[in-house]
């Protein structure tokens, strides 16, 4: 799907609004702050800007955004989890602005974390980075994915094959999907004015997840910790548009 220049105008704004929530959790996050509370501070900010939650309800989501610290790779439900000195913690969310959406997801330490943690941080934000590079007219969704997971690779780590990034614009979730590795096929051409959702989803250990009784939380198998970082990304004319940023 392609949108017009009137769509991406609006979904600017909603990009904007999810921007927004991340700032001010980033503020929020320190030593003994629970994840109730982060979500609180993300629905302020959506009733500042007259936006709606494209996380709450979402298939029964309690939340308007997903916090999952440590091992826990994504979805995690924000409660009485409180955030300690050393944790990370990763945050999804996303908005919902004239019935255009946006969505993106940050990992930070909580405090002074490990150097292994930062390490992780860094490379999954770089892994991002490389995807959205490949987000040019001409080249091949695909092209996306196998970006991401060479920087992963290159340092170590694996990444999630089980959830992958997504075409979003009028629904939260469009097709196609965007794996955030290489699938083995080139994928879809990409085109001025598709907009999509890379999310790298990055372990220190192996790639198997394992999904929690609460039906939503999913965490490595082995334990390890894990980062997630998301952009809501246009492809234009003049290279990669970074929507859900300040
Ligand atoms: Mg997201
Ligand atoms: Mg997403």
């Amino acid at each position: 799907m392609r949108r017009s220049a009137d769509e991406l105008a609006k979904m600017r704004r909603a990009g904007r609004v999810v921007a927004e929530i991340h700032e001010a959790t980033r503020a929020a996050i320190r030593p003994g702050v629970t994840t109730a509370r982060l979500n609180e501070v993300a629905a302020e900010v959506l009733e500042r800007r007259g936006a709606r939650s494209n996380f709450l309800g979402y298939h029964g989501f309690p939340a308007v955004i997903c916090t999952s610290p440590n091992d826990m790779i994504v979805h995690g439900i924000p409660g009485e989890t409180v955030l300690a000195e050393g944790d990370i913690i990763s945050v999804d969310c996303g908005a919902i602005v004239e019935g255009y959406h946006g969505d993106a997801a940050y990992t930070v330490g909580v405090g002074t974390i490990d150097a292994a943690s930062a390490r992780l941080i860094e490379v999954t934000e770089r892994s991002l980075w490389a995807g959205i590079a490949q987000m040019v007219p001409g080249h091949r969704l695909y092209e996306v994915g196998r970006a991401v997971q060479e920087v992963a690779e290159a340092a170590g780590y694996s990444v999630v094959r089980e959830y992958v990034g997504h075409a979003i614009g009028t629904a939260m979730h469009e097709d196609p999907q965007v794996p955030n590795y290489w699938p083995g096929t080139p994928g879809p051409m990409l085109k001025t004015g598709m907009v999509f959702a890379i999310e790298p989803m990055v372990n220190i250990g192996g790639a198997a997840t394992y999904e929690l009784e609460d039906g939503w939380s999913v965490v490595t198998a082995d334990g390890s910790r894990s980062a997630h970082f998301e952009h809501t990304v246009a492809v234009t004319d003049d290279g990669p548009e970074v929507l859900t940023r300040l």
